[in-house]
């Protein structure tokens, strides 16, 4: 294989994938359509920056150094009974729809979100009382540092809030497989259209662009409460504003560039800091380059 015989494009803009709608250009991004693909690009690029659905990133507007590969392309999945084994590209909420006719129950909660597999087992992604923890049996990955593909149980996946072993090595998913309960399809299908219904009073729908929670929840308690009693519902900068229905949603109004965010994310966690002395820990991770003022914002978030 050659990597000209793989989908690439040169100095390709990013916002028009994200959920935020921001994002510079990359000098190169990748579609691999195949698991051989995608691991041929990983063993001969240098550090790639690998992305699924895009909803959980603010993409500098100034661009990205680096190649990215996108996964969206990567769509193969199979039920074997209640083991689902599904590529890194296949969309949450597809799948979601996929094993419901099926009568199995367990990705109920992915409905609603726009993440792919490798973003959601990344991010250890939950809700509605369920998280790919629960369903995750294991993982196979990309070790960058080996250049060899791996085979993770549970165990070793190390799931956390929020995180995974994907978050802390440089481990890329090729594929999940993933253990379902099999149930009624009518039960699952009602928790589904529940799910999708507490949504729509509670989250901004991705006509108001958007990447999900800004902030993690601290422990024992949630970021948007705290947010909401501190006064962030206020705060707009440039072409963004934190959502007027909940505290812990920012919104880009059409044309805000990363920087906008950036600021906001700064005033959000600050507002908390002061008024409470808790720390809160960004969700949202900043991919791209930075500029002085925007590295400055960003290392206050993360403590450097
Ligand atoms: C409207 C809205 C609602 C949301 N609601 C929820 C919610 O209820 N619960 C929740 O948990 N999240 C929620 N999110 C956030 C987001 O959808 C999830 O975090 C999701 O898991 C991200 O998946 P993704 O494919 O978009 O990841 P991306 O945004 O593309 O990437 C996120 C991280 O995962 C990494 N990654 C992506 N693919 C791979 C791979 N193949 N291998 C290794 N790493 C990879 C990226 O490098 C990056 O670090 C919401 C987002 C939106 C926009």
């Amino acid at each position: 294989m050659e990597t000209k015989d793989i989908k690439s494009f040169d100095n390709y803009e990013l916002k028009r994938h994200t959920t935020f709608k921001i994002g510079g250009c990359a000098k190169k991004v990748w579609f691999p359509k195949t698991e051989e693909e995608l691991v041929y690009l990983l063993e001969v690029l240098d550090r790639p920056i690998v992305l699924g659905g895009c909803s959980n990133v603010l993409i500098s507007s100034a661009g990205v150094d680096d190649d990215v590969i996108l996964t969206t392309e990567l769509k193969d999945f199979k039920i074997e009974g209640s083991v689902i084994t599904a590529n890194c590209g296949v969309k949450a909420p597809f799948l979601s729809q996929e094993v419901q006719k099926y009568g199995l129950s367990g990705f109920e909660f992915m409905i609603g979100f726009p993440g792919t597999v490798g973003g959601i087992v990344h991010m250890n992604a939950s809700a509605h009382s369920q998280a790919v923890s629960d369903t995750c049996i294991s993982a196979r990955v990309f070790d960058m540092d080996t250049k060899s593909v791996l085979e993770l149980d549970k165990e070793t996946l190390d799931f956390k809030y929020r995180s995974s072993v994907l978050d802390r090595k440089k481990y890329i998913l090729l594929s999940a497989k993933f253990e379902l309960i099999p149930d009624d399809k009518e039960k699952i299908l009602d928790l589904m259209k529940r799910n999708t219904e507490f949504r729509k009073n509670k989250q901004p729908n991705l006509t108001l662009p958007n990447a999900g929670s800004t902030f993690k929840n601290p422990p024992n308690d949630s970021a948007g409460r705290l947010l909401e009693l501190a006064g962030a519902k206020t705060i707009s900068y440039g072409g963004a504003k934190v959502w007027s229905g909940h505290a812990n949603f920012i919104i880009n109004n059409g044309n805000a560039v990363s920087k906008d965010i950036s600021h906001i994310m700064n005033k959000m966690y600050n507002m908390v800091k002061e008024k409470y002395t808790i720390e809160l820990e960004p969700e949202v991770k900043f991919i791209g380059i930075k500029d002085r003022e925007e590295e400055e914002l960003w290392n206050t978030m993360l403590k450097k």
